[in-house]
């Protein structure tokens, strides 16, 4: 074998290797929290308003749900554990120290350092870092390495134990307080009284390497989890161990909880969360980051929160949303969602995509359909038949062949069968049209209703008669009479539509709806009535269009612009997403025939599994105001926020931020306020999360707050007090003397205005004749000296042609951009083949190296001259066409008296705008004209003709 096979060999391995990646599994949704403060993570705490603290290597940081805030300790020292205990009290586990968060009147948090009470304790071998924080109903246990200590929920000492051989995990079994002692004799003992009792039968075995988990399965059924990644299930009914089989993802497992009956959830070192199934040792693999994850809490049961140096991660097991994204092949900009048989096509700005679907919804890689060059816009299966629809005709795409169907004016953007079964309707841009069985290709187009800018993507035949709806103007009759061509017509007011609004027409059970906003409409066979039995009017009244269809199961869905709703049978409406930046801002929604959801998320499409679960919409809670700013151009400073703030009246905003204290809510909760002092009445309900008032007149205020999700409401629940103090002009004496003050000054300020304002305008115009000034030089220095070798022709010393292309670009655009007058001379040498063949090319490079000095001398310092290539010239003018040719006459004779009866002959062309767009343009007449000097016998200059083809 040849060399080249054997590279071809390798080379087609080497191909087939990078192809045939595993692929990667959709990610399920998780929500994330970025962490601002670039610090080491150590431990987390999910508080019980949702608040979320971070403690890091050098503090201790809590998210309120808008916001991070650094929460001040007294030295920096890495909190290893922290924990919130029942009454919400946050317990922190630092470095030689520990305590508790007291919440001050001002909203400030301040550090309550309880180490110092275990001062006699603690002399005897200093305590380093706090690993764990346990509660039981009485008392509050912090571990570290020697020492543990129990204190009451108030932080009064109970009591402290020191066992040199290293304390491991501590755990609760009901209310008792158990933990592994390591070294000789250890295992786990359980806190009895002040002394710890016998070690648990069977945990012998865990006295030497560290305890990083322990699940209660059953009270016979403990699960253990250490650090060398060994996982064991202990009885200590029977005293018994048993090893669960090592998996190589169990070394990289950090922090383990119990998440339900039959699963642990485990924090890695390699940024992966994994679930693991301890009856059948599945093990899900979620890849949140690349980083440590240093701790993981369960919220709810349900609930995943777990954290690296960058983010908080929560999402919700078992999993409900499935992402598919970039990496499985996908590309942005989808249009519609098709099943067909066991693949899933996507249409898009790419044409189409598919990949196989099934169970598990997306299970390989989007890979591109080679139809089109276009968008694809929808896709249906007919027998052996795709049709296509693409940015402008329908294809048809049988056995891998396409063939358009229709004109290339359709534009079509959807199909809906017919009711007869013989064809379809294709919504489009400019209309409707027919597309039914017949005719040499198996389709044939009929009746377009040839209308450009109609849109009309949905198309319905309600009874005799057939609508199509646009998503801005309204809903339309589509006449059908035989004979004669089709019509739109408006549907007219009075028929129960209102005019021009957008509208969406859609077909549920057999009959017609048309909603608008603030309307729904059902077609009685003669016109549109008001029609609420699909029980949505709360919907409609918040001028929401709805849409509804059923999936196969039964459940009802309705895919509107705002929201997303279902309901099951017998059941009621509940709300599954709602439109909201930040949180889900899907823009479209794709019921499938199994009845899973597939909704377009920016670049990602979000799969539903399982059965549709409203997202969490818990009534707003712990309602409180978080921050208070002064902030105007020069400062901006924080305020009390326990009601002593006052401020002087002024231009300044006076920003309030507030927060509902829900972080992980899909569903976002509303607020709205009150400025009792100013006007009494409550702010429209808004997502924004912060008030900004301004404009306040001197006063006692008081900003009420009210919040809601959904339809639950949580009424006033902070209220924030503050003065706007009076400035001295307030006062009526001052104010006339401030008036009168205020004139002048505006006298002033007008009279400095205008100054500035002519100065501004000579200033601009003197920047101009800078730069034209500049240019010229440049040009000027460029010619005199052409300093650099590169840029200059090595025979003639002259510009070579790189600079020539390049000024001609840059000055076309000069004069395109100012109306410069701009002219390119050609100059080609006459017969210089034969003077070549006569005398010589050495004689040759001498003339022409003559003929440049002559032209270069007789342009002065006017232009640019550069050789053009060969025994040919050419010159850059910033003239108008007479100057130009005068400037090309005066070059010719020079030549003609200069140099061995030489002579030339020259090509002008002058700079038009209206034809010369690309340099190749001037050129091209130049070189027109030139061509013309040399069939009118040489030694000529010709100027291209203002009516030759550019
Ligand atoms: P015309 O008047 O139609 O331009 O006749 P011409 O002979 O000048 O035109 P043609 O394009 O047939 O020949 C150009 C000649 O220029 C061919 C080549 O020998 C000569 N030439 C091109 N570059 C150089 C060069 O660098 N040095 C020398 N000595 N001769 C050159
Ligand atoms: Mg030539
Ligand atoms: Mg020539």
């Amino acid at each position: 074998m040849s060399w080249k096979r054997w590279c071809a060999g390798i080379l087609i391995c080497l191909a087939e290797f990078a192809l045939a990646r595993d692929f990667v599994p959709p990610r399920p949704a998780a929500e994330t929290i970025p962490l601002p403060f670039g610090e080491q993570v150590m431990s987390l705490a999910i508080g019980h308003g949702n608040d979320v603290y971070v403690g890091t290597g050098t503090g201790l940081h809590r998210f309120d749900g808008s916001r991070w805030q650094s929460l001040g300790l007294a030295d920096a020292a890495p909190i290893r554990s922290l924990l919130i205990d029942q009454h919400g009290r946050v317990w922190v586990g630092g470095y030689d120290h520990f305590g508790y968060l007291e919440r001050l009147p001002n909203g400030q948090d301040r550090f309550v350092d309880l180490s110092s009470d275990f001062a006699d304790a603690i002399a005897k071998e200093r305590v380093a870092d706090i690993w764990e924080i346990v509660e039981s109903n009485d008392a509050i246990y912090l571990r570290a390495l020697k020492h543990l200590f129990k204190l009451d929920h108030q932080g009064h000492r109970l009591g402290t134990w020191f066992h040199p051989g290293r304390f491991g995990m501590p755990f609760l079994i009901g209310d008792q307080l158990w933990l592994q002692f390591r070294g000789d004799g250890g295992g786990f003992r359980p806190l009895e009284g002040d002394t710890f009792g016998p070690v648990m039968a069977g945990s012998e075995r865990y006295a030497t390497t560290l305890v990083q988990a322990i699940g209660e399965f059953a009270a016979d059924r403990y699960f253990v989890f250490e650090v060398n990644g060994q996982m064991s299930w202990l009885n200590p009914v029977l005293g018994q161990s048993e090893n669960l089989p090592m998996q190589p993802a169990f070394r990289s497992l950090v922090s383990g909880r119990q998440l339900d009956a039959s699963h642990m959830a485990f924090s890695g070192d390699d940024g992966v969360l994994r679930v693991l199934n301890v009856d059948t040792g599945e093990l899900n693999e979620l890849e949140l980051g690349s980083g440590y994850l240093p701790d993981l809490q369960i919220q709810d049961g349900q609930r995943i929160v777990v954290v690296d140096d960058s983010f908080v991660y929560r999402l919700t097991w078992p999993v409900q949303w499935r992402i598919v994204d970039a990496r499985h092949g996908l590309i942005s900009g989808q249009t519609s969602a098709v099943l067909i048989n066991d693949r899933l096509y996507i249409t898009g700005s790419s044409g189409a995509q598919s990949a196989r679907y099934g169970e598990h919804g997306v299970e390989s890689d989007f890979v591109d359909e080679d139809w089109t060059a276009g968008e694809g816009w929808a896709l249906i299966q007919d027998g052996q038949d795709l049709l296509f629809a693409e940015t402008f005709a329908v294809m048809r795409i049988r056995d891998g062949v396409v063939t358009p169907l229709t004109p290339n004016d359709l534009y079509p953007r959807s199909f809906v069968p017919t009711e007869d079964g013989t064809g379809y309707w294709i919504g489009s841009e400019h209309g409707v049209a027919r597309l039914n069985r017949g005719g040499p290709l198996g389709w044939q187009m009929h009746g377009f209703t040839n209308s450009p800018g109609v849109l009309l993507r949905r198309v319905s035949e309600c009874g005799s008669k057939l609508f199509a709806s646009n998503g801005r103007l309204g809903l339309y009759e589509v006449e059908l009479d035989e004979g004669r061509p089709v019509r739109l017509i408006e549907v007219p007011p009075d028929q129960g539509v209102p005019a021009k609004q957008p509208a969406l027409l859609f077909k549920f059970q057999g009959q017609c709806y048309v909603s608008t906003v603030g309307k729904l409409a059902r077609f009685d066979g003669q016109r549109f009535v008001p029609d609420d039995t699909l029980g949505l009017q709360n919907l409609i009244d918040r001028n929401e269009r709805i849409d509804v269809s059923a999936a196969a199961d039964g459940t009802w869905w309705s895919l509107g612009d705002e929201q997303i709703l279902f309901k099951k049978p017998g059941g009621e409406w509940e709300v599954l997403l709602r439109r909201s930046k930040g949180v889900i801002d899907y823009r479209a929604a794709t019921l499938l025939p199994d009845g899973r959801l597939l909704v377009v998320r920016g670049p990602e499409l979000w799969q539903m599994m399982g059965p549709p679960r409203a997202m969490l919409a818990t009534e707003p809670q712990s309602l409180r105001v978080t921050g208070f700013q002064q902030a105007g151009k020069k400062r901006s400073h924080d305020l009390p926020l326990d009601g002593t703030a006052t401020v002087r009246y002024g231009p300044d905003t006076l920003q309030v931020d507030f927060s509902d204290g829900l972080l992980f809510v899909t569903e976002p909760a509303e607020f709205s306020f009150r400025l009792s002092g100013a006007n009494a009445t409550w702010s429209p309900y808004s997502q924004l999360s912060a008030a900004n008032l301004s404009g306040l007149q001197p006063g006692h205020y008081q900003l009420d707050l009210r919040a809601r999700r959904g339809e639950r409401e949580t009424e006033r629940v902070n209220a924030l007090a503050f003065e706007v103090a009076p400035r001295w002009y307030q006062s009526n004496g001052s104010r006339m003397v401030g008036l009168i003050a205020g004139i002048a000054l505006l006298w002033l300020l007008i009279a400095l205005w205008y100054r500035g304002h002519v100065r501004r305008l000579t200033e601009s115009n003197a920047a101009l004749d800078r730069l034209v000034n500049e240019r010229t030089a440049m040009w000027q220095q460029a010619n005199q000296e052409l300093k650099m070798q590169a840029d200059r022709d090595g025979l003639t010393g002259v510009a070579n042609r790189r600079v020539f292309d390049r000024e001609l670009d840059e000055r076309l655009l000069l004069a395109r951009r100012d109306g410069a007058p701009f002219a390119l001379l050609m100059i080609d040498v006459d017969h210089f083949k034969k003077f070549n063949d006569e005398y010589g090319h050495l004689r040759g490079d001498e003339v022409l190296r003559q003929v440049a000095d002559l032209m270069r001398q007789a342009l002065a310092g006017q232009g640019l001259l550069a050789r053009y290539g060969g025994e040919e010239f050419a010159v850059l003018l910033f003239d108008e066409c007479a100057q130009a040719r005068a400037t090309g006459e005066h070059l010719r004779e020079t030549v003609q008296h200069g140099a061995y009866g030489i002579t030339v002959s020259i090509g002008l062309a002058c700079f038009d705008p209206a034809r010369h767009v690309r340099p190749d343009q001037l050129i091209d007449a130049a070189d027109h004209a030139l061509y013309q000097a040399k069939s009118q016998g040489r030694n000529c200059l010709v100027v291209a003709g203002l009516l030759d083809p550019p």
